[in-house]
């Protein structure tokens, strides 16, 4: 078995479609990011390159890169999950938390897990999203950005 943990951030910016766990909410702002800047997916994505031993998301899809520009960042993450089926890994479990003071993100919460286990190509019942504030303290807390976390656990196929 091997164990990863992924974190990102993004900026909130006006003029971007807000999108994580590939749902898009209406918001009046959205996250930059060369990819369509889904936070949640790419804290997943870099989770899974760390259990790996892969580095992170940005050596294997660097922002010069021009045909990732405003990509869907489920085709990111399925590009790492084709790489963990290739190096004899299935995932045993992810939990995952979003932290966000806005917009608020429960009423999305179900439609993220359902993408999320679309994508991992897992049951729903590996599968953990929680969402957060941070009650108004820092950053995030001034609603400057968003931020997840994640942390998977592989286990050979
Ligand atoms: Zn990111």
């Amino acid at each position: 078995m091997r164990v990863g943990q992924g974190f990102d951030a993004h900026q909130l910016v006006a003029d971007r479609l807000l999108v994580i766990g590939g749902v898009e909410i209406a918001f009046d702002r959205g996250l930059e990011g060369h990819s369509d800047g889904d936070v949640l997916l790419h804290a997943v994505a870099d989770a899974l390159l760390g259990a790996l031993g892969e580095g992170d998301l940005g050596r294997h899809f660097p922002p010069s890169d021009e045909s990732l520009a405003g990509i869907d960042s489920r085709i990111i993450l399925g590009r790492v999950v084709e790489l963990m089926r290739e190096r004899g890994y299935t995932l045993a479990n992810l939990d995952a938390t979003v932290i966000a003071q806005v917009p608020r993100l429960s009423p999305h919460q179900a439609q993220m897990s359902r993408n999320l286990a679309e994508t991992l190509g897992a049951p729903a019942s590996r599968i953990n999203l929680k969402v957060t504030s941070t009650d108004h303290l820092g950053a995030i807390g001034r609603e400057e950005g968003i931020a997840a976390l994640a942390i998977v656990l592989l286990e050979t196929l």
